[in-house]
């Protein structure tokens, strides 16, 4: 039985269109079959001063287990020129403009914690960018 997988999708650099659409077709031939997409939707930047982002969420059948859906997407992240990650200064995150974003929001409903993994997604209820198209797909990972 594949998992499910709920995965969101940023671009605020370059041709963010094409960032996107080259992400959803990795994520199709190396993560798994694509079952739903949301719009694509544009939103100022969260938490940083840049330029705005456009967004997706998709939901994605997989085999891959959690921590290796994470290197994969990391994989994709890292192909498609993404250099800088989001770095922590006085506890505080500093994020970065990003050619493509992938976090994982859900993943069979688990609950896991480690040093390079959250699920849920801890920051989905307050981010109007993530649960727009989470709603546009009838899927409520606040319930
Ligand atoms: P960011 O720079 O905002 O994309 O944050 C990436 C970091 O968040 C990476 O170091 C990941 O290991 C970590 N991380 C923790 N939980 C998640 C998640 N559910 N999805 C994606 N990345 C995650």
């Amino acid at each position: 039985m594949p998992h499910r997988a709920v995965i969101a999708l940023g671009s605020n650099m370059g041709n963010r269109d094409f960032y996107l659409r080259m992400a959803l077709c990795l994520i199709g031939w190396e993560v798994g079959k694509v079952v739903q997409r949301s719009s694509v939707i544009e939103t100022p930047s969260w938490g940083f001063d840049s330029d705005p982002f456009l967004n997706q969420v998709v939901v994605v059948e997989t085999d891959l287990e959690p921590m290796a859906l994470l290197d994969k997407l990391q994989e994709i992240e890292r192909r498609l020129g993404r250099t800088e990650k989001s770095t922590v200064v006085d506890g505080k995150p500093v994020y970065h403009a990003r050619t493509i974003d992938l976090d994982i929001l859900d993943y069979d409903r688990m609950h896991l914690q480690n040093e390079r993994l959250t699920l849920p997604h801890p920051h989905i209820a307050e981010r109007e960018f993530v649960l727009a198209p989470l709603r546009e797909l009838n899927i409520d990972l606040l319930a």
